[in-house]
């Protein structure tokens, strides 16, 4: 029994949706029951309700509803050509969604604000009309699918637009809700990236979150194998957005795929890993328009014979807090103090290094930026560098192998690097350098390692 992921581009327009069908009718075949199907809301939806958020809460109502009517007449058009035999019903279901997000967008433009708790109702909208789109045609085509309420099946606490799964909850749900369609001989079918908290307010678990929901489902139904079908053959040596010849990789450890995805490999979530490490379940990335590639394989082992280095990845808009105390010299519980400030304001700290005096660390999340700036204040002084990027190499074989670190620095000689870190795993080498050089950097690593 497969879990199968879809995202945006696979579930774009009714052509994508059949490939989608295809594909789960091969899984089913050959397990003999399921898949559960998780998918993505249609590609540019989830901007597409955010925009409608931020214009009703701006005062650009007009805007804000013209842009709910295209995704009513997409969502229309992928009903009739998909589910014609019940369309009619198809069509009501999704315009009672939108109806509902009409009110809420007048009801922001009276108020002019978007709280995170009325954002997430907006920006759930998108997998909730995708996954009734896609278990309509499923049945259109003959396969026994149900569409399951993500916010039923996932139970989160109530961080609103970056909600975290309560584990106990969402296994609980997931067996009632989508374990037993499977054992009913059901396709389940339901929406990535939505939950709902105890109490039944809607969240969504951060952007790209359906990764995140594909491997929790797979752990708390006991999937053999959690199966992430996107618009690549799999995890590639580079950012393909910014090396135009990557290559596949075969097979990845857990590890490297959780820091390869930490460290920006927009293809998983970060967070996707997670629950797969936990039940030893194997994930597969995999291209849903080009089904037959054998993709990427990611277990606890990962390859027995990869080269030096297993891939590339790099964030974008990093920036750099850097804290000089000469308090900090000799004593103890500073770092600590320093971190407590990032914890308060619920602030990732990516990457760290330390000197006698001062400490560096990189943060992607800006939103309270002026309150921790002001509040290390306290301790010293207090600099900060945005435009700022994040390039990391990561291999098992790194940690055995120090040379190979070092053939990295050395061809990254000529850019200005803010910060270098190897972490204890060793298993990544990190640097900071200017955004202007990162596409440079990242070809000549590549070149280095995978020409
Ligand atoms: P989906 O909608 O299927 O979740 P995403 O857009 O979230 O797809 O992720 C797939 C994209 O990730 C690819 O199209 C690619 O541009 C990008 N990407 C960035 N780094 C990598 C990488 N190392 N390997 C594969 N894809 C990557
Ligand atoms: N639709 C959501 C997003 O665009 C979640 C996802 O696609 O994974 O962020
Ligand atoms: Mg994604």
């Amino acid at each position: 029994m497969v879990v199968q992921k879809f995202g945006g581009t696979s579930v774009a327009d009714p052509q994508a949706i059949r490939r989608l069908i295809d594909i789960v009718q091969r899984a089913r075949t050959s397990a003999g029951r399921g898949p559960a199907v998780v998918v993505s809301a249609m590609n540019k939806v989830t901007d597409g309700l955010l925009a409608i958020a931020a214009d009703a809460s701006e005062g650009r109502t007009e805007d804000a509803l013209a842009r709910l009517q295209g995704i009513r007449e997409r969502h229309h058009a992928a009903a009739r050509d998909l589910a014609p035999a019940e369309a009619a019903a198809l069509i009501a279901g999704i315009d009672g969604e939108l109806d509902g997000l009409a009110a809420v967008a007048q009801a922001l433009g009276v108020l002019r604000e978007a709280s995170p708790r009325t954002l997430d109702v907006v920006a759930a909208t998108g997998e909730l009309l995708s996954s009734r789109v896609v278990a309509a045609a499923l049945r259109q085509a003959g396969v026994p699918a149900v569409w399951v309420d993500a916010r039923k099946a996932i139970v989160t606490d109530d961080q609103h637009t970056r909600a975290v799964p309560l584990a106990a909850e969402t296994e609980t749900a997931l067996r009632t809700h989508v374990l037993r369609e499977i054992e009913a001989g059901h396709v389940p079918v339901l929406g990535g990236f939505v939950g709902a908290t105890v109490d039944g307010h809607t969240t969504t678990l951060g952007r790209g979150g359906s990764d995140y929901s594909g491997a929790l489902v797979g752990a708390g139904i006991g999937a053999s194998e959690i199966q992430i079908w996107t618009d690549v053959d799999g995890m590639l040596t580079a950012d393909p957005r910014i090396v135009q010849n990557p290559r596949v990789v075969p097979r990845l450890s857990f590890a490297e795929a959780a820091e390869l995805a930490y460290f920006g490999a927009k293809v998983l979530h970060p967070s996707t890993i997670l629950p797969a490490v936990e039940r030893d379940i194997p994930v597969r990335i995999l291209n849903s328009r080009n089904a037959e590639a054998p993709g990427t394989l990611i277990t606890a082992t990962g390859a027995a014979d990869g080269g030096p280095m297993t891939a590339l990845a790099c964030k974008r808009e990093v920036t750099v807090v850097d804290i000089t105390s000469s308090r900090m010299l000799m004593a103890h519980g500073f770092l600590r103090r320093v971190f407590e400030v990032f914890d308060r304001y619920r602030t990732a700290v990516d990457v760290v290094t330390t000197s006698e005096v001062s400490v560096s660390v990189t943060i992607d999340e800006r939103r309270h930026l002026d309150a921790i700036v002001a509040a290390l204040s306290e301790f010293g002084s207090v600099e900060v560098e945005h435009d700022l990027s994040l390039l990391c190499a990561v291999g098992d074989r790194l940690p055995r192998e120090p040379e190979v670190a070092a053939r990295a620095v050395r061809v990254l000689e000529e850019f200005p690097l803010k910060m270098i870190s190897q972490a204890a795993s060793r298993r990544n080498i990190t640097v900071v350098l200017p955004q202007a050089d990162l596409a440079k950097a990242m070809h000549r690593l590549h070149e280095e390692f995978f020409a």
